[in-house]
């Protein structure tokens, strides 16, 4: 593991006392933009500027702190969304009418709603935007039947943050790294060890995203941990894929990002639901024999970072690297196995029967460029 002491900043939050209580009311809405002037009869009666790169759920959870009211009320009477069981994460796609309801209220652009959404990004493909969607967990058990938001946060964007936001990227489920610091993404409280999460959207908790809602302790820690170069530079190659819908792999070609994940899936899918106990072990000795890291097993199967990691050294050099032989073999068994299991993790749990219904859950085309790879 690599760490770093954090540069010198002079430390705003204490753990014991939420941000929003430490800004007056003036400071907090003295941010970049002033109210519009155009805003509609039925405005809210204040005005939260949305920040730089900050995702409409940041944005909203502030507004609905400020307002005093819980972030379920704010969007079920004031924009009128229905989301009784809370887990449709409707901020990420929003519906125009929707966007519109809320620029009409909040008196903020639709133009500059909209970029605080996944719309500008390619379309949702086999659920790629969950929280851990490409971490061993997911492959091998099914999602949690949870209705709490989960995020991630870099601490040295946070500690810069006059206001603490979370940025739109990091609520990509597989994103690892901070695009901007490098810096590993952090995904649990150091203190307690908690999955970093929101308060239940029905109940008012000022929003706090330097501050663990288990046991209050500060997410700003001293240390961090910077990422891997493979981890960060596997990352920019599927960010790129899915802003433009093309993924150039060295060594393997371009892929839509539909065949993006498939790739991924089937690679990973195959690892964790296609091999034995003794072969993964015997995967994860060489892994860590040929790469010089020490992730550990219980590492690649829960950690987001750890396991872009593993991925890129399946694929690293194709056709010729280190551990291509390995990830030849899982694309194979991946791709051959019936019935597969590859898409157990996609199916919450609430709805119903988790085993994909063919031999293969890709359409045959995308079968067919997969194939390719293993067909030289
Ligand atoms: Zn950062
Ligand atoms: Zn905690």
């Amino acid at each position: 593991m690599i760490s770093s002491t954090r540069p010198d900043s002079s430390r705003l939050l204490n753990a014991a006392v939420l941000p929003f209580e430490l800004l007056p009311l003036e400071a907090s809405v003295a941010e970049p933009s002033p109210r519009p002037e155009k805003i509609d009869g039925r405005a809210l009666p204040l005005h939260v500027p949305p920040l730089p790169q900050e995702g409409l759920f940041s944005w909203l959870q502030r507004l609905s702190t400020r307002l005093r009211v819980s972030f379920h009320t704010l969007a079920s009477h004031t924009f009128g969304i229905d989301d009784r069981t809370g887990r449709t994460v409707w901020w990420h796609r929003p519906h125009p009418w929707t966007l519109a309801r809320i620029s009409q209220r909040t008196g903020v652009k639709i133009s500059r709603l909209r970029h605080m959404t996944f719309e500008t990004l390619q379309p949702t493909c086999r659920q790629d935007e969950d929280p851990g969607r490409f971490a061993g967990r997911r492959y091998d058990t099914r999602p949690p039947d949870s209705r709490e938001y989960r995020f991630v946060v870099c601490a040295p964007c946070l500690e810069a943050d006059a206001t603490p936001h979370i940025r739109l990227l990091w609520q990509l489920g597989w994103l690892a790294v901070c695009p901007l610091h490098g810096t590993v993404l952090l995904r649990r409280c150091e203190r307690c060890h908690a999955g970093l999460r929101v308060s239940p959207l029905a109940t008012y908790t000022p929003f706090s995203p330097t501050t663990c809602n288990r046991c209050g302790e500060s997410l700003l820690a001293d240390r961090y941990r910077m990422a891997h170069p493979s981890v960060a530079n596997l990352q920019g190659v599927l960010l790129e894929g899915k802003r433009s819908g093309a993924t150039e792999i060295v060594g393997m070609g371009k892929f839509s990002w539909q065949e993006t994940v498939a790739l991924v899936d089937t690679l990973l899918g195959a690892f964790w639901t296609c091999t034995t106990l003794a072969e993964r072990s015997a995967v994860v000795a060489r892994y860590e024999d040929e790469s010089l890291e020490e992730p550990g097993p219980e590492q690649i199967y829960d950690c987001r970072h750890d396991s872009l990691g593993f991925l890129a050294w399946l694929i690293r050099g194709w056709p010729d690297g280190p551990g291509v032989r390995i990830g030849g073999e899982m694309l194979l068994r991946g791709l051959t196995r019936s019935p597969n299991r590859l898409s157990r993790h996609l199916t919450p749990i609430w709805k119903g029967y988790p085993w994909s219904p063919s031999p293969h859950d890709f359409a045959p085309e995308i079968v067919a460029r997969l194939r390719k790879l293993i067909e030289v």
